[in-house]
C-alpha cells in the first residue's frame, strides 16, 4: 500500500450485515458516492460509506471505478438509509440500493436527460380545412406551446397530423431538458369554509417548522382543498412540496387536480420506465421540479429545498412495503419532516389507529372537518339483518328491492365486497372434498372469467377440475362468494341495468379502467360491483346507495388489525354515496347485527369505533401501545424453519434478559405453506421501542444461516398474516 492509497468502505447491495473495505489509488470517493467493485466473481455498484476507517482492512482489493464525485444521495437522504437500516434491522447496502432510481442502480451516470418536442413557431397558416391540424393547434395554444410527440399522439392526434403541421411550419422539434407536462392552471382556489380555513391556518402558522398534524375529515369534507392551498403557500414560498398519495392508478382525479390547480405536478408511480423515475428523481434532487406526488417510493426522493409533506389517506395499507426493506412510507414521512423540520399533513377519513394514539398523546396536532364540503349531505347507515334470510348470489329479497328503487329513481347502486372472483371454494357435497392448491395449503378460489381455478395466494392456475378428487362424483358445487358470482347474479335480476365490476381481475388494463370510470361518470343508472378498489378516493357523484353485502368476514379475522381495517373499509365505501346533490344511503347487510364492532361504527361512526377498539389494542397489549416485530422464516421443510426460529428467540431472549421484550412462537404462519414453502413466524413484542431494538440488533447483527431457509424482520407490521 503506497502512502497515497486510501482505503474506502463501501456498502455493496447483498443481504449481508457487514460493509467491504477497497482500496482507492487515484480518485477517492466521497461518502455517499457510488463506486464499482468487484465482488467474488460479481461486478457490483455500491455506496461509499466512510474513508480510511479506523478499522481498515490490512489488504483490500482495488476499487474499480468511482462513479460521482459527489454525494449521490445528498446528505440528508443519506442519513436516512442508516436511519432506515437502523430501524427496520435491514442492511444497509440494500437500503441504499433501494433509495437509488435503478437506473442509478445500475451505474449508469446521473444527468438529466433531454427530450424532443414540438414548439409552436409564429407560423399560422389558413388550416380550416384541415380540422385535426386545427384542433392540434388549439391543443398547443392550450397546453403552453410545446408537447412531446407521445403526448400528442396520448392525446388523440396522430403522428401524420403532427407531420403535417411541422410541414406547414407551425411547430418545430426542438430539445430541451426532460419537464413534467405543463399545461394552463385553469382551476381557481375556492373560498374555504371556516374548517378548511382553520386548518391551513393552523399548519400554515407553525411557521414551516416541523410539526405533524392530522387532518381527520369525513370523506369529501374538502381535505383535497385544503392540501392545495396549504401547497400553494409553500410553492410561493419557493420551496417544494412532497405529496403521497396510496394508489395513483385509481385516483387519476386527485392528480388532474393538482395538475389543474398549478399547471404541473411531477409524478413517480408504478407504470413508469425506468428513465422517467431517473428524470423526475433528478428533477427533485436539483429543485427544478415544484410538486412530486407518488406512491409509497416516492418517500425516498431526494430534495433540494422541501418545505411541506402531504400524506393522503393515511390509514392506506399501501404506504407498508411489504417486502425486501419493510418501511412504513408515512412513517419514513414523519422521519424526514423531523429531520428538514418541515410540517407534515397527514390527511384521512378514517385515519390509522397509531396516528389516532399519536395525537391522542399529544404529539400529533388533530383538526377534524366534520362537514362535506359543498352542501353534499353525510350518508345514513343502516344494517340489514339477513338471519334466515335466503340469498341469492349475495344479495337479499330486500337488499334487491332497494337496489331497484334506487335505480328507479335514477340513481347508481355500488355493492361491494372484498373478494374477488367467482366463490372461494369448490366442495364436493357428497364427500366433503376441497379443491386444494398443490403449492400452498390454502384453497383454490372458483373463476368463471376466464373459468379457471386460481390460488390467490400463488398464482397458481388450472382448468376447474369436473369431477370430485376424493370419491369421483361430478356434482361439484362453487360454494361462498365472489364479486363475479354477485355480478353474475345482479345480472339476472337486473337485466335492464349496465353492471361494472371493478376489482383486481377486471382492471388489469389501465384503458379498459378508465372506459368503465367514463361510463360510470355518465351518470346513467348502474350497478358498480367491486372489491376495495372501488373505495380508494374515487368520486362517484351518481351513486346514492352502497351496499356491503359480507361485512362479517372482516371482523372475523384472526389478524388483530382486521376490525381496523374492516371499519376503515366499510366508512370508505360508504364515502362513495351521495357526493352530488342526492343524499346517499348504505346498507351493510350482517348475520351478526349485535356485534358490538358493526353497532359502535354505525352508532358512533368511525371515530367511536377508534376508541373503543384502542382500548382493546390497550387491553391486549398490542400496538400501537407496544411496539411490534415479526420475524418471518421459510423452507421446504419444517425441522429446520422451526429450529432456526427457535434459536432467533432464544438469542433475543438472552440479550434482553429483564422481561422487556415477549417472544410469541415459533408458530406456523396463518398460510402455513405457501409456493411450497413451509412458513413459520416469531412475534416479538416490547413495553418500548429500545428493548424491541435491542434484540432484532441481537439477531440481525450476525445472522445466523441455516441452509435451505430463508428468514426476515419486518418492524411494525401491517399484516401478521
Ligand atoms: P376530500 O378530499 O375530503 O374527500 P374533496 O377535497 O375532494 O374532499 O372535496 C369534495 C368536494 O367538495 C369536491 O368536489 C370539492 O371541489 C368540493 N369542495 C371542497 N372544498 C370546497 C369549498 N370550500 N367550497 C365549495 N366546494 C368545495
Ligand atoms: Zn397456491
Ligand atoms: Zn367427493
Amino acid at each position: 500500500m503506497s502512502p497515497a492509497d486510501r482505503v474506502v468502505r463501501v456498502a455493496v447491495p447483498k443481504p449481508l450485515p457487514q460493509q467491504f473495505d477497497y482500496l482507492a489509488a487515484e480518485r477517492v470517493p466521497v461518502p455517499g458516492a457510488r463506486v464499482r467493485v468487484k465482488f467474488g466473481r460479481q461486478r457490483l455498484v455500491g455506496v461509499c460509506t466512510s474513508v480510511d476507517p479506523a478499522d481498515a482492512h490490512d489488504d483490500p482489493a482495488p476499487l474499480e471505478a468511482v462513479l460521482d464525485d459527489h454525494n449521490a444521495l445528498g446528505e440528508e437522504l443519506f442519513a436516512l438509509g442508516q436511519w432506515l437500516a437502523d430501524y427496520y434491522h435491514h442492511p444497509l447496502g440494500e437500503v441504499l440500493a433501494t433509495l437509488l432510481p435503478a437506473a442509478a442502480r445500475r451505474g449508469e451516470p446521473l444527468t438529466e436527460r433531454t427530450e424532443t418536442v414540438w414548439r409552436l413557431t409564429g407560423s399560422r397558416p389558413d388550416l380550416h380545412r384541415a380540422a385535426r391540424q386545427q384542433a392540434l393547434l388549439e391543443h398547443l395554444l392550450a397546453n403552453g406551446g410545446t408537447a412531446t410527440p407521445q403526448a400528442l399522439t396520448d392525446a388523440g392526434f396522430s403522428a401524420a397530423v403532427q407531420r403535417s403541421l411541422a410541414d406547414k411550419g407551425v411547430v418545430v422539434r426542438e430539445h430541451r431538458a426532460a419537464v413534467a407536462p405543463k399545461v394552463a392552471a385553469t382551476e381557481p382556489a375556492l373560498n374555504l369554509n371556516p374548517e378548511q380555513r382553520q386548518a391551513v391556518d393552523a399548519v400554515a402558522v407553525s411557521d414551516g417548522r416541523f410539526g405533524v398534524t392530522l387532518l381527520e375529515g369525513v370523506t369529501g369534507s374538502g381535505k383535497t382543498e385544503v392540501y392545495l392551498q396549504l401547497i400553494d403557500r409553500v410553492r410561493r414560498a419557493g420551496r417544494q412540496v412532497l405529496v403521497l398519495v396510496p394508489e395513483i392508478a385509481l385516483t387519476p382525479q386527485t392528480l388532474s387536480r393538482f395538475v389543474a390547480r398549478f399547471g404541473q405536478a411531477d409524478t413517480v408511480h408504478s407504470g413508469m420506465t425506468d428513465g422517467q423515475r431517473l428524470d423526475a428523481w433528478m428533477r427533485c434532487r436539483s429543485g427544478a421540479a415544484s410538486i412530486l406526488i407518488g406512491t409509497r417510493s416516492a418517500v425516498l426522493t431526494p430534495f433540494r429545498n422541501l418545505g411541506l409533506i402531504v400524506v393522503d389517506e393515511e390509514h392506506d395499507g399501501s404506504f407498508k412495503q411489504q417486502d425486501g426493506l419493510r418501511y412504513s412510507a408515512r412513517d419514513v414521512a414523519v422521519k424526514r419532516a423531523q429531520t428538514l423540520d418541515i410540517p407534515l399533513l397527514l390527511g384521512s377519513a378514517t385515519p390509522s389507529l397509531e396516528s389516532l394514539a399519536n395525537a391522542a398523546a399529544g404529539r400529533y396536532r388533530h383538526l377534524r372537518l366534520n362537514e362535506r364540503a359543498g352542501g353534499a349531505r353525510m350518508p345514513a347507515f343502516q344494517l340489514l339483518d339477513i338471519r334466515g334470510h335466503r340469498l341469492d348470489d349475495g344479495i337479499s329479497d330486500r337488499l334487491g328491492r332497494i337496489i331497484r328503487g334506487h335505480l328507479d329513481d335514477g340513481g347508481q347502486a355500488l355493492v361491494f365486497l372484498n373478494r374477488r372472483g367467482y366463490a372461494p371454494a369448490l366442495v364436493c357435497p357428497g364427500c366433503g372434498w376441497q379443491a386444494m392448491c398443490r403449492h400452498c395449503d390454502m384453497r383454490m378460489t372458483v373463476h368463471h372469467q376466464p373459468p379457471a381455478l386460481i390460488c390467490h395466494h400463488c398464482g397458481h392456475r388450472q382448468p376447474p377440475p369436473n369431477r370430485c378428487g376424493g370419491c369421483g362424483k361430478s356434482d361439484l358445487m362453487a360454494v361462498g362468494l365472489g364479486t363475479q358470482r354477485t355480478e353474475a347474479g345482479l345480472q339476472r335480476q337486473f337485466p335492464d341495468v349496465p353492471i361494472y365490476r371493478i376489482d383486481r381481475d377486471s382492471t388489469r388494463s389501465q384503458r379498459r379502467l378508465e372506459a368503465q370510470f367514463a361510463a360510470i361518470h355518465s351518470g346513467e343508472p348502474a350497478i358498480l360491483v367491486g372489491t376495495q378498489m372501488l373505495a380508494k378516493g374515487h368520486h362517484f357523484p351518481a351513486v346514492t346507495l352502497v351496499a356491503v353485502i359480507n361485512a362479517d368476514s372482516g371482523f372475523l379475522s384472526a389478524d388483530f388489525r382486521a376490525p381496523e381495517r374492516t371499519a376503515q373499509l366499510i366508512i370508505q365505501v360508504a364515502g362513495r354515496a351521495g357526493r352530488a346533490e342526492r343524499p346517499g344511503e348504505v346498507w351493510i347487510q350482517t348475520y351478526q347485527p349485535d356485534n358490538p364492532m358493526l353497532q359502535s361504527l354505525i352508532q358512533d361512526g368511525y371515530p367511536g369505533f377508534a376508541v373503543r377498539e384502542l382500548a382493546n389494542r390497550h387491553a391486549a397489549g398490542l400496538p400501537p401501545y407496544r411496539p411490534m416485530a415479526l420475524i418471518r422464516a421459510e423452507g421446504a421443510s419444517a425441522d429446520p424453519v422451526r429450529a432456526l426460529l427457535q434459536h432467533l428467540q432464544e438469542v433475543m431472549r438472552t440479550t434482553v434478559e429483564d422481561g422487556g421484550i415477549e417472544v410469541l412462537g415459533p408458530v406456523s404462519a396463518p398460510i402455513a405453506r405457501r409456493a411450497d414453502r413451509v412458513r413459520f413466524q416469531l412475534m416479538v413484542l416490547a413495553d418500548t421501542r429500545r428493548p424491541l431494538h435491542r434484540a432484532l440488533r441481537a439477531v440481525t447483527a450476525s445472522p445466523p444461516r441455516q441452509s435451505g431457509v430463508r428468514w426476515s424482520v419486518d418492524v411494525d407490521p401491517y399484516d401478521t398474516f
